[in-house]
């Protein structure tokens, strides 16, 4: 027997009890929140066991990771999405594979993935990925751009804005993580009110598996878990 499986469903069941108790926390219930298995440097057999456990989400760093394994996930009434940096010249492979693509965070990474929507005459959901912490190396839009940048990419015909997404900076201790998430819950209510054409702000995809808790009793109602419900990851 492979003692990963066993440690899969193990790993699932606890995850699934302190995501519905965090979602208590914030008055909602564990429905309220979607648990989305990251799946990057993860073999196909352990990803078919947490959909065999119930899992209905999964996300990929990396296009051609996700495309090579694909074709071995049982991925009927799954839902997928790119979850990673998504280059230029990799656009035209992952649109249409994919249903969200949670990691724009460019008027001209959205202008591709808008323009090869078109020609293959779907419209792309997309969530925009915030740099909340401002950090240099980090992916996601500028805070300072947000605004415009968000509206010219909801003047765009082929991609649907469905919501934010960010990773916060590493931080020293609950208070500033906190501080980061309820700040994206603040920007995500305040473009929600404003009930702008052409978008539906209902996704709000923030923690991982160190900081999922913290996210969900900010606002979070999407949690992107990797670890914690697969162990370790290994790069080799
Ligand atoms: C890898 C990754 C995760 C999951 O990270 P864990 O800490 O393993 O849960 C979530 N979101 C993104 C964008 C990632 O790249």
């Amino acid at each position: 027997m492979d003692q990963k499986l066993d440690m899969i469903e193990e790993n699932y069941k606890l995850l699934k009890e302190e995501i519905g108790k965090a979602a208590l926390k914030s008055g909602r219930s564990e429905n309220d929140v979607r648990f989305m298995a990251v799946t990057k440097t993860v073999e196909p057999v352990y990803i078919n066991r947490a959909i065999e456990l119930g899992i209905d989400l999964i996300g990929e760093n990396r296009v051609q990771e996700f495309l090579s394994k694909k074709d071995d996930l049982n991925l009927k009434n799954v839902e997928k999405r790119l979850i990673g940096r998504l280059q230029s010249n990799k656009v035209k492979k992952i649109v249409g594979q994919v249903d969200m693509i949670e990691s724009v965070d460019s008027v001209k990474i959205a202008s591709l993935i808008s323009e090869r929507s078109i020609e293959l005459g779907i419209r792309t959901d997309i969530l925009i990925e915030i740099n909340i912490g401002g950090e240099e190396s980090k992916t996601g839009m500028d805070k300072s751009r947000f605004l415009d940048d968000f509206y010219k990419i909801s003047e765009m015909k082929g991609v649907y804005i469905r919501g934010l997404m960010t990773i916060p900076p590493i931080c020293e201790n609950n208070y500033e993580l906190r501080k980061f998430f309820t700040e994206m819950r603040d920007m995500f209510l305040d473009i929600k009110s404003k009930n702008r054409d052409n978008i539906s702000m209902d996704i709000l995809s923030m923690g991982m598996s160190g900081d999922f808790r913290e996210a969900i009793e900010c606002g979070s109602n999407s949690v992107r878990i990797g670890s914690a419900l697969f162990g370790k990851r290994n790069y080799s």
